[in-house]
């Protein structure tokens, strides 16, 4: 999941290096519009790609602490049916749940 990931950014960023503004070849101003939202687009691809990946290599992590499918919060053991389904799921349902409500 993680190579995955990892490729899906490269891909991403081999695509489209950093934004570089003013830098470049100059365009036309339809070309520029278009650009900019697939520059756009792109750059919320790969922002959910990167936050993704954080959470792979956190679950990674804890597989080699040893605490993988146990909840970060309460240190209660996280279901199996959630793990299958996020597997790099950090917390309970109702820790994460609380989680997210404190966001
Ligand atoms: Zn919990």
């Amino acid at each position: 999941m993680r190579d995955e990931l990892d490729r899906s950014i490269s891909i991403l960023q081999g695509e489209h290096p950093a934004p570089a503004a003013g830098a470049g070849y100059p365009q036309d101003s339809a070309d520029a519009g278009s650009s900019l939202s697939e520059a756009d687009r792109n750059e919320a691809i790969l922002h959910s790609a990167r936050n993704q990946r954080d959470g792979v290599l956190a679950a990674l992590a804890r597989v080699e602490g040893h605490t993988y499918g146990r909840c970060v919060d309460c240190g209660g053991d996280i279901p199996d049916g959630r793990l299958d389904a996020r597997p790099d799921a950090a917390r309970c349902v109702g820790c994460q749940a609380k989680h997210a409500r404190r966001r």
